[in-house]
């Protein structure tokens, strides 16, 4: 275990990590599972807690289980999706959209599928991990709005099917042993090229491809901030390092940044 730091440490890192946001010409976020969580959204790689004492995510949310046994992955996907329809952002993802509508950060890299940077106001999100907004047809590729289904599932279980040819419809999200979306992944690597500064916040860096974006930053010559409650591979390169409560820090480092 790291030893905790002093109140004088963190305001220190802190104060570090909010001159350079304030400096910072591109600057952008790349968020995890420790964002949602103080929202109530499990982190569903964290199996045997909690939610997920009786099943393992990593069984049933895989691809392969998916086209086995779809009804498994719905009947874990049931309390997550009525978790996610209940969610409401935190002070943290506030945080992040002020510092985008004043201009000091460019947008959002997130690994979560909740859709809470968008609830909280943010506009430039790249959900590397897909979304539950739509949803595919497995045959046919028919895309669809996922809202209706997603509200049956929650309300009686009912296993989503095409409107067109009567197969599982799959929700836009990224399930283990599945491509990352081309589109957004890019993006992602676009932005953290051009950045100057990259914020990771709640996202422990354990996930490839995303955990290998903090790297395209640093080469970039990017100076690196990580808020996160455990230690991350990239600490030791970091230019500030918060081991802290998000929904305390982010919101401290925004309101230090924009001086209001
Ligand atoms: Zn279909």
């Amino acid at each position: 275990m790291n030893p905790v730091p002093s109140p004088t440490q963190v305001r220190h890192a802190l104060g570090r990590a909010a001159d350079l946001l304030r400096s910072a010409r591109h600057a952008v976020a790349l968020t995890g599972a420790g964002l949602s969580t103080p929202s109530g959204i499990p982190d569903f790689r964290s199996a045997g807690t909690g939610l997920w004492e009786r099943v393992d995510p990593m069984a049933v949310a895989s691809l392969t289980s998916f086209r086995y046994d779809p009804q498994a992955f719905f009947g874990f996907l049931r309390p997550l999706a009525s978790q996610i329809l209940l969610a409401v952002p935190n002070a943290a993802h506030r945080a992040l959209a002020r510092l985008e509508r004043s201009g000091r950060l460019k947008g959002v890299i997130t690994q979560n599928i909740d859709q809470l940077h968008q609830k909280a106001g943010s506009r430039q999100v790249l959900e590397v991990h897909g979304n539950v907004r739509r949803a595919t047809c497995i045959e046919c590729y028919r895309e669809v709005e996922a809202g209706p289904y997603l509200d049956q599932l929650v309300g009686d279980g009912a296993v989503p099917h095409c409107p067109d040819c009567g197969s599982v419809l799959k929700p836009n999200v990224i399930l283990f042993g599945e491509q990352l979306p081309r589109a957004p992944l890019e993006a992602a690597r676009a932005w953290c090229a051009a950045s100057d500064v990259l914020l990771v916040a709640g996202s422990s860096l354990e996930v490839t491809p995303v955990s290998r974006l903090p790297q395209i930053a640093l080469e970039a010559g990017a100076r690196l901030i990580i808020v996160n409650r455990e230690p991350t591979y990239l600490d030791p390169r970091a230019d500030a390092v918060l081991h802290e409560d998000l929904v305390e820090v982010l919101p401290e480092l925004a309101t230090e940044v924009l001086g209001d």
